[in-house]
């Protein structure tokens, strides 16, 4: 298995990398289990809950803890079912398509339990988790504040060992909490004398605590976003979370898994966006034809459906690779929750990636499904709108998707330091061969060669250019921020279409090339552009920073490395759009 970050060294052998083909029989039944909820629970209920009807919100959270939609993924000794990563991440796809319902449920799920199952004390575990997991009690995470959003290590709120001796006093605003609104639970992070920085589990009912209005937001409107303000507020000792001044671990650390879950979730919300858009395109007739009979409307439907198909590869492929993670680390006598966070956090890269992939694919397919729905894509009688708007959020919070581009680059740059990944021995022999004269090695030999020569020199087009940025740069290439949110761009390329070929090369091997001529021209299609993309972004880095016969090597080897391979995308785009058009939903 590779390690986390080493795909930008080493390929992974195709009949390693996990695919959406392998979800087992009880997955399967689990996906079935939350389709049935949101068709019962939440589909019927978007407007109320955008109106944010008094109670309807909790109520449906509370009948997914009833399900056992809430436990899932954790143990069964805290009233979880202790299921792998992949049926947790399955059902957060699912669920995810839910709109504000999605964005409760995930908060749950993720920042309003986790911290506590991660870093909570035995006595902590047991008194909150079960309760979490059944819907009983339901959770929020406080860590932003009006002044501190992204620097969250800037946060003023503070808290003092009071004169008892059993309690710390804390004191301080937090804003944009999600769940805020009936949240029973909060994990608060706050300064303790002065500069030690956090974590605090606080109940509601706590003297002290309070909350702001509900926030007007452009999307998720259903979602309870609120201050909450802590004056004087008592908290036990024994509600510290973890050790005073490490919160920080907490703060990031949970942030990983989230990152992933919320690229599955975009990923629930972008299928149901390709299925409102080929259904109405379907319908919708102009020129006295269905619109999904122009070419203009079927290359967005093709794109949509690529991207989301490329998401879904490169979301499973790296869930699989925490899961055998997690099991290593527990075999070597790790604790549940240690194991977890161990393997979430060897992945951190990987899922910085997806949390950027995924967010600006749902934007993607949202606005090209209003184009496609055209006046009515405006309207609000229309679920486009709703998508659209619900959408935006994502590129923002669990870190921005600058922040994650940026820690994408640092923590490659870290892994090297700790000599946890060599970057340097892969980086000298990709100079070395831009020095020899180019091979000119026979044509492909079989189906896919192109593009696995493709993904093979888009590895080294980064090491190039990364390694002369390093090189140039040094510690400056901090500070230079443009270059270094290219070099993510190029690592995302990467990550995601190498995703995508080890998928159908699985397929291929599995049953054929015929049996998946469909899945081949998604790949080269998609492959062609990723090449096209990926050669910009150096470009766009080796002008920011290299100058005289440096600039004009570089450049010559990053067109070396960037040939894409000569294909009809329009023909294997239209093969898609037709499949989709044909079935009438997004199927793949
Ligand atoms: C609907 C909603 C729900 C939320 N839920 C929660 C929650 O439950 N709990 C919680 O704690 N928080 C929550 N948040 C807060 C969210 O995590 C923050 O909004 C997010 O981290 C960004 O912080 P900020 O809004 O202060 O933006 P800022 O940090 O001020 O960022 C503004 C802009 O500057 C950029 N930027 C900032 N720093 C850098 C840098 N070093 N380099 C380059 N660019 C930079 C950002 O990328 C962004 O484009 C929520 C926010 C919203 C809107």
């Amino acid at each position: 298995m590779l390690k986390g970050g080493e795909f930008l060294v080493k390929a992974q052998e195709a009949a390693t990398a996990f695919s959406p083909a392998q979800f087992d029989e009880e997955q399967h039944m689990i996906a079935d289990l939350c389709r049935e909820f949101m068709a019962t629970h939440v589909d019927p209920n978007h407007d109320r809950l955008d109106k944010q009807e008094d109670g309807l919100m909790e109520s449906i959270l509370k009948e997914a803890g009833q399900l056992g939609l809430l436990g899932t993924g954790l143990p069964e000794q805290y009233g979880g079912f202790g299921k792998d990563e992949i049926t947790l991440m399955l059902q957060t796809e699912i669920l995810g398509a839910g709109h504000s319902f999605a964005v409760a449920y995930a908060a749950h799920i993720g920042i309003g339990t986790l911290p506590i199952f991660y870093y909570g004390t035995a006595e902590q575990k047991e008194k909150y988790l079960p309760k979490l997991a059944s819907g009983e009690w339901l959770g929020a995470y406080c860590l932003t504040e009006p002044e501190s959003g992204s620097d969250a290590r800037a946060a003023k709120s503070k808290a003092v060992l009071g004169a008892d001796g059993k309690h710390y006093i804390l004191n301080g605003q937090k804003m944009w909490i999600t769940n805020a609104g009936f949240a029973d639970v909060f994990t608060v992070f706050a300064q303790v004398d002065g500069d030690k920085f956090t974590a605090f589990i606080v109940e509601r009912g706590y003297e002290g605590l309070s909350l702001g209005n509900e926030e007007h937001k452009m999307g998720i409107k259903g979602s309870s976003t609120r201050q909450v303000f802590f004056a004087d507020v008592k908290v036990p000792v024994e509600n510290v979370l973890g050790e005073i001044g490490k919160g920080h671990y907490i703060a990031f650390n949970i942030l990983n898994l989230g990152r992933l879950k919320l690229a599955a979730a975009t990923l629930g919300g972008a299928k149901r966006a390709i299925d409102h858009s080929v259904r109405y395109a379907n319908e919708r007739r102009q020129f006295k034809v269905p619109i999904a009979s122009f070419g203009a409307i079927k290359h967005k439907l093709a794109e949509q459906a690529l991207r989301v198909y490329a998401v879904e590869t490169a979301l499973y492929r790296t869930t699989d690779l925490v899961e055998h993670k997690k099991k290593e680390l527990l075999a070597s006598g790790k604790t549940d929750a240690q194991a977890l966070l161990g393997a979430a956090e060897e992945y951190a890269i990987e899922c910085a990636i997806l949390k950027v992939y995924g967010s600006e694919t749902l934007d993607y397919v949202v606005d090209e499904g209003v184009q496609i729905y055209g006046g009515y894509g405006f309207s609000e009688e229309y679920p486009m709108a709703r998508a659209y708007r619900d959408s935006r959020i994502n590129r923002i919070f669990e870190g921005t998707n600058e922040i994650n581009r940026l820690l994408t680059v640092d923590m490659f740059v870290r892994k090297a330091m700790k000599g946890q990944l060599d970057l340097l021995g892969p980086a000298k022999s990709v100079q070395d061969e831009l020095m020899a004269l180019p091979s000119f090695d026979e044509g492909p030999m079989h189906v896919l060669d192109n593009e696995q020569k493709a993904i093979n020199n888009m590895r080294k087009a980064i090491l190039m250019c990364a390694g002369a940025a390093f090189q140039t740069l040094g510690a400056r290439l901090e500070q230079e921020q443009e270059i270094t949110m290219s070099i993510a761009d190029m690592a995302i390329e990467l990550y995601i279409s190498e995703s995508l070929l080890l998928r159908v090369q699985k397929l291929v091997a599995a049953h054929g090339a015929e049996a998946h001529s469909l899945e081949i021209a998604m790949c080269e299609a998609y492959l062609a552009d990723s090449v096209d993309r990926l050669h910009l972004a150096g470009k766009r880095a080796l002008n920011g920073f290299a100058t005289g016969e440096m600039h004009r090597m570089m450049l010559l080897g990053l067109k070396r490395f960037t040939k894409a391979p000569a294909i009809n995308g329009i023909a294997r785009r239209r093969l898609l759009a037709d499949a989709l058009i044909a079935k009438n939903r997004y199927f793949l």
